[in-house]
């Protein structure tokens, strides 16, 4: 499967992250699974990408013509797609992924994974939708969401596209087996 993973372009500052990215990249690159991502070498982008790359998986960067973001590709890819804008790169990695995870991450995770979210809410997309939640990191959007229930501005059963969790055997049975 091709698996989207949007995740920080920073490491975060408790080590647990960097270590639910080699968790992640580790899975993806034991099953066969490819890692479709932003491109970057930095971050947890970065980190979830070496360790693919370094147990011999396949890695396709998917990379906007933005200055900043250029300057920290990473040059090691097996595969680089250049895009014009970021929502031409949005759109492709959609186009060419299976399922989505969400590592912890700041407002660039936060825009790709509500995307996804909302994709799925209108039946354009059916997930598997992954939010990774290391250190609970995403229990404050699962407030937000359950809260948009409750206030009718969402269904509760769209709470049902999503996973919340930091198990990686939950997490792969959940994209591999569907929910
Ligand atoms: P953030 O969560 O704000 O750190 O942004 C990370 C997300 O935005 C990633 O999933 C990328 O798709 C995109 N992004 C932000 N900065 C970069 C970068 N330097 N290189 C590649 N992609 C980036």
């Amino acid at each position: 499967m091709n698996i989207a993973v949007y995740c920080g372009a920073a490491k975060g500052n408790d080590p647990i992250y960097a270590e639910a990215a080699r968790t992640v990249g580790t899975w993806i690159a034991k099953n066969g699974h490819r890692l479709i991502y932003g491109g970057g070498n930095v971050g947890l982008m970065g980190i979830v990408a070496n360790t693919v790359l370094e147990l011999g998986g396949k890695v396709t960067g998917v990379i906007p013509d933005v200055l900043f973001i250029r300057e920290q590709r990473h040059d090691g890819l097996t595969e680089i797609i250049d895009t014009t804008s970021m929502s031409e790169r949005r759109n492709k990695m959609i186009e060419l992924s299976d399922a989505f995870i969400a590592l912890p991450g700041g407002p660039g995770t936060l825009d790709e994974i509500s995307e996804i979210i909302m994709f799925l809410r209108i039946h354009e997309l059916k997930g598997p939708c992954v939010l990774y939640n290391t250190k609970e990191f995403y229990e404050p959007l699962r407030a937000l969401l359950l809260l948009m229930a409750k206030e009718g501005f969402m269904e509760q059963e769209d709470m049902n596209k999503i996973l919340f969790s930091d198990d990686i055997d939950e997490v792969a049975a959940y994209i591999t087996k569907g929910r």
